[in-house]
C-alpha cells in the first residue's frame, strides 16, 4: 500500500511517498534554514509564507520521483501536530485537498510518533520497545508494546535536549541551529569544565537541561567579564559530555527496568555523533540482549517519508481523520 505522507510542523516542507510503512519510493525535502538564520531562530510567520510557497512543487516533485499516478496511491497522510499551528495548516489543508480530488482516505499522524518511525525505514521496530525522543522541541522517553501504543515514562522539566544546543550555541556565536557545529566541536575537545549532570540519582526518567545551560552561560559570561580567555572547543564537548551522560544513563535504566527488545533512538538531536556513539557503547556493555536502533542521519531530522511510516500502521487499523482536521500545536503521544 502506498501513502502520500506530508510534513510541514516547522521549517521544513517536506512531502514523501511510502509503501507499505518501510519503502521510501521519494522524500523530498525543503529547508528553511537560511532564512531563519539571521534572526537566530524559527520565525513562525516566515516559516508558514515559505510552506505556502513550496508545498504544491515539493508534493509534485514526490510523487514524480516515486513515479506514480495519484491513483495508485492509498491514502494521504500529514503531520496535525505539534508544532506551529500556521506551519502545520499549510499541511493539513494540502492533504485535505488531494484526499477530496482524489478520494483517498485522511490520516493525521503525531510528528514525534513519526521521528520513532523513521526506524522501521531502516530496521524493523519490535515490541516491546522504548524510544528516547531527542528533538528541538522534545525530550521524552516513550514505551511502546506495540506499534499503536505510546506511554510517556520521562520527558524534560524544562528545555528540550536540541533547545539547550540551540542556546549555547547562540552564546559562542555558531549559526542556527547550533546542534550541529557544537556537535562537531565537541570531538575537537575534551570534557575540562564538568558541568552538573542534572537528576542522575533521581528515582524517575525525567530530564532537565536548564541548569546546564545556565552554568555553560555563566561560565562564558563570567571570562568574558575578566577578559579571560574562553576555549569554545573544551566548552563544547564539556556541554555536549553532561547531556549525553544524563541521556544515556537514564535511558539505559529505564531500558533495563521494562525489560524492551528494542531501544529506539529518534528526532533530530538523533543525529548527534557523540550520542549516538554512547549510546551504542552503553547497549553494547550493559545490555548486550537489546538491539538499539538508530536512524540514518537523513532521516533524524523532520521529513515526511517517517510520517508516512507512521501513517501505515493507521491505514492498517483504518484510523482515518475528517474533513474538520485541523493543526494541533500542542499535541501529545
Ligand atoms: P520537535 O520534533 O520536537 O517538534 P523540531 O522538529 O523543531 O522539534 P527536529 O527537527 O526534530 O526538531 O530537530 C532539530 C533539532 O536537532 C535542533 O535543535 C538541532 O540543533 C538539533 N540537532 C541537529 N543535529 C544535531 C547534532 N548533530 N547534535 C545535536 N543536536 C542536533
Ligand atoms: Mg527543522
Ligand atoms: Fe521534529
Amino acid at each position: 500500500k502506498r501513502i502520500l505522507a506530508i510534513e510541514t510542523s516547522c521549517d521544513e516542507t517536506s512531502a514523501a511517498v511510502i509503501e507499505d510503512g518501510k519503502v521510501i519510493l521519494s522524500n523530498i525535502v525543503a529547508s528553511q534554514i537560511k532564512s531563519h538564520q539571521r534572526f537566530g531562530g524559527v520565525v513562525p510567520e516566515i516559516a508558514s509564507r515559505h510552506h505556502v510557497e513550496q508545498i504544491t512543487l515539493i508534493i509534485e516533485e514526490a510523487m514524480t520521483e516515486a513515479g506514480i499516478e495519484y491513483t495508485e496511491l492509498d491514502a494521504v497522510a500529514v503531520t496535525e501536530g505539534p508544532g506551529l499551528v500556521g506551519a502545520l495548516l499549510i499541511g493539513v489543508n494540502a492533504a485535505k485537498a488531494i484526499a477530496f480530488a482524489h478520494s483517498l482516505p485522511l490520516i493525521a499522524v503525531n510528528h514525534i510518533k513519526g521521528h520513532i518511525f523513521a526506524n522501521q525505514l531502516s530496521d524493523d521496530m519490535t515490541f516491546p520497545l522504548l524510544s528516547l525522543v531527542v528533538s528541538g522541541g522534545h525530550t521524552e522517553l516513550i514505551y511502546m508494546s506495540s506499534p499503536d501504543s505510546f506511554e510517556i515514562i520521562g520527558e524534560t522539566r524544562d528545555d528540550a535536549a536540541g533547545e539547550a544546543y540551540d542556546k549555547i550555541g547562540r552564546v559562542i556565536g555558531v549559526p542556527y541551529p547550533g546542534g550541529k557545529h557544537i556537535d562537531e566541536m565537541a570531538h575537537r575537545g575534551n570534557d575540562t569544565y564538568h558541568f552538573p549532570r542534572a537528576m542522575m540519582t533521581e528515582d524517575n526518567y525525567d530530564f532537565s537541561f536548564s541548569g546546564l545551560k545556565s552554568s555553560f552561560i555563566n561560565t562564558v559570561h563570567n571570562a568574558r567579564q575578566k577578559g579571560e580567555e574562553l576555549n569554545t572547543i573544551d566548552l563544547a564537548a564539556s556541554f555536549q559530555a553532561a547531556v549525553t551522560d544524563v541521556l544515556v544513563d537514564k535511558t539505559i535504566r529505564a531500558a533495563r527496568e521494562k525489560q524492551v527488545q528494542q531501544l529506539v533512538l529518534a528526532g533530530g538531536v538523533a543525529a548527534n555523533k557523540g550520542l549516538r556513539q554512547a549510546l551504542t557503547e552503553a547497549v553494547t556493555n550493559e545490555m548486550p540482549d537489546v538491539e538499539l536502533l538508530i536512524p540514518p542521519l537523513n532521516l533524524c531530522g523532520d521529513n515526511a517519508a517517517m510520517i508516512g511510516a507512521a501513517a501505515f500502521v493507521q491505514l492498517e487499523n483504518e484510523e482515518f481523520a475528517d474533513y474538520t482536521l485541523n493543526g494541533k500545536p500542542g499535541l501529545s503521544v
